[in-house]
């Protein structure tokens, strides 16, 4: 369970409680950073999210009232890899950037691209959704549990204990999604937008997408009929949609496809409410995520 309620906003003050006043307050760039954040610093630190639950981070800017919020905290913790471009001129005591260290592979297979961008559009040419592979968002934990022990030393064994646990956690569905796609009939899948490319190389996929770096803005008729054809050619009969957009495009997509139909593949950068309090969280979504990939690839039930 999660120290603290997802909202968006700042947790509100408890008066007269000294251990409120000694917690660190942290503050995360969106969903998957604060879920992270929480269970890392536990009872010890007062986490909130920027981005407010259910909203897509892609285009998110952060409103004055943000900047002040940001400032006032021990620390903010991104994504960074290109994802928060407002993050650049946001004044913070200390910024933890969980991807620091994680070598991203440029993606210059795209022709005639623009300079800082590939051809999803990304920007500085690096997939920034590092956080839907396990192995990676173990790699975010470490350096929230690092900036946390540094802001924090009294409690560093805390601290520690949580990431262990967390990473354990991460390890086992590693684990798990290693083996529910061990034996599948497809490696093929076409998600909404560029979210998948890391988790599809951690485990021998190939992710096609109809949107680029981000799930909104417009497609072109040409760029469905490419992916209807796409689906055609790989015998491909399930085109994934996302939590957070309208599932429209998908649906037309997938009318188009013999025997189409739509599922969902949740980026994970944003939780409803909903989900929230029943308890959903991270690890829930990726095994979610299994599940459907499962339908899609094709995939034999394991033991
Ligand atoms: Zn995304």
């Amino acid at each position: 369970m999660l120290a603290t309620i997802y909202t968006g906003s700042r947790p509100s003050q408890q008066q007269g409680s000294s251990q409120e006043q000694d917690k660190i307050t942290v503050v995360a760039s969106f969903y998957p950073l604060y879920e992270f954040a929480s269970r890392v610093g536990g009872d010890r630190a007062e986490v909130s999210s920027l981005v407010p639950a259910g909203v897509e981070p892609h285009d998110w800017e952060p409103t004055p009232q943000d900047r002040q919020r940001v400032q006032s905290a021990s620390m903010l913790v991104i994504n960074s890899a290109g994802f928060e471009s407002w993050a650049d001129d946001m004044e913070a005591n200390i910024v933890v950037n969980t991807s620091e260290g994680i070598e991203l592979e440029h993606d210059d297979e795209g022709e005639g691209e623009e300079e800082d961008n590939d051809e999803h559009g990304h920007e500085g040419g690096v997939n920034p959704h590092i956080w839907l592979d396990p192995v990676l968002a173990k790699h975010q934990v470490e350096k929230i549990r690092d900036a946390m022990v540094s802001a924090d030393p009294a409690n560093a064994n805390y601290y520690m204990e949580d990431a262990d646990r967390f990473a354990a956690e991460l390890d086992s569905l590693d684990a798990f999604i290693e083996l529910e796609l061990a034996d599948c009939g497809k490696s093929d899948f076409v998600a909404f937008h560029d979210a998948f490319a890391h988790f599809a190389e951690r485990y021998g996929l190939t992710q096609h997408s109809i949107h680029g770096a981000s799930p909104e803005g417009e497609i072109l008729p040409q760029r469905m009929q490419e992916i209807i054809e796409l689906a055609s050619e790989l015998d491909i009969n399930v085109i994934y949609s996302e939590d957070l957009i309208d599932s429209r495009l998908a649906d037309t997509i997938a009318g188009e496809i013999p025997d189409g139909r739509v599922l969902v593949l949740s980026p994970i950068e944003g939780i409803d409410r909903e989900e929230q309090q029943a308890g959903i969280g991270y690890i829930d979504k990726m095994k979610e995520n299994v599940a459907d990939l499962k339908v899609g690839l094709e995939c034999r039930q394991q033991q």
